[in-house]
């Protein structure tokens, strides 16, 4: 059983819900970017306040801000990891690649969840979450696009990647993810 995976996809795509699910049943961490990043902003704290208009605006937080995140919250004693959110960009993926060899665990498996782009609209704009209205969605896409797309050519040159049909029920997609991880 794979214990150190990374979910990698659009906005939309449902990384945050099925990393959920996964994590929960196997009492792995589930390190989602975002999520952390929202808590600081809920908290009020110096961080949130740092990246709170950029996140409204569909940007990428600096990667200086999220790396702190990133090393703060995994833990080196875990039964397992889900990276959510993180890479998003080549520089992200170089430090991420120094904190695993510091904590001695590669990552193993890559899942990229991968969903037409007008099924995610309707996905986020039905979410609604703060940043999910039509044009910070579509700053959201574009930077994937451009800056996070590529990081599927990288996985897959290390035969790290795992295609997931992300367009399905939610069942269906956690089945998929479930056998290729085991
Ligand atoms: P989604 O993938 O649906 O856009 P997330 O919760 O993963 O939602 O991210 C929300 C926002 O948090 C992003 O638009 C960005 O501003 C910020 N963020 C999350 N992860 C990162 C990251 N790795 N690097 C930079 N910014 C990030």
């Amino acid at each position: 059983m794979k214990k150190h995976l990374l979910f990698l996809g659009p906005p939309g795509a449902g990384k945050g819900t099925q990393a959920a699910i996964i994590s929960k049943t196997n009492s792995y961490l589930h390190l989602s970017t975002g999520e952390l990043l929202r808590k600081e902003i809920d908290s009020n704290t110096e961080l949130g306040n740092q990246v709170k208009d950029i996140m409204n605006r569909g940007e990428l937080v600096k990667d200086q801000l999220v790396l702190e995140i990133v090393k703060k919250n995994l833990c080196t004693d875990n039964k397992g990891w889900i990276l959510d959110g993180y890479p998003r960009n080549l520089s992200q993926i170089n430090s991420l690649n120094q904190v695993l060899l510091n904590i001695n665990q590669p990552l193993e498996i890559v899942f990229y969840l991968d969903i037409p782009e007008e099924v995610l609209i309707k996905r986020l704009l039905m979410r609604g979450r703060k940043d999910d209205n039509e044009e910070t969605i579509k700053t959201r896409l574009n930077i994937y696009k451009e800056t996070t797309e590529p990081l599927i050519e990288y996985y897959k040159s290390l035969s790290l990647l795992q295609y997931i049909n992300a367009d399905g029920d939610l069942k269906t997609v956690s089945a998929d993810i479930k056998q290729k991880m085991a």
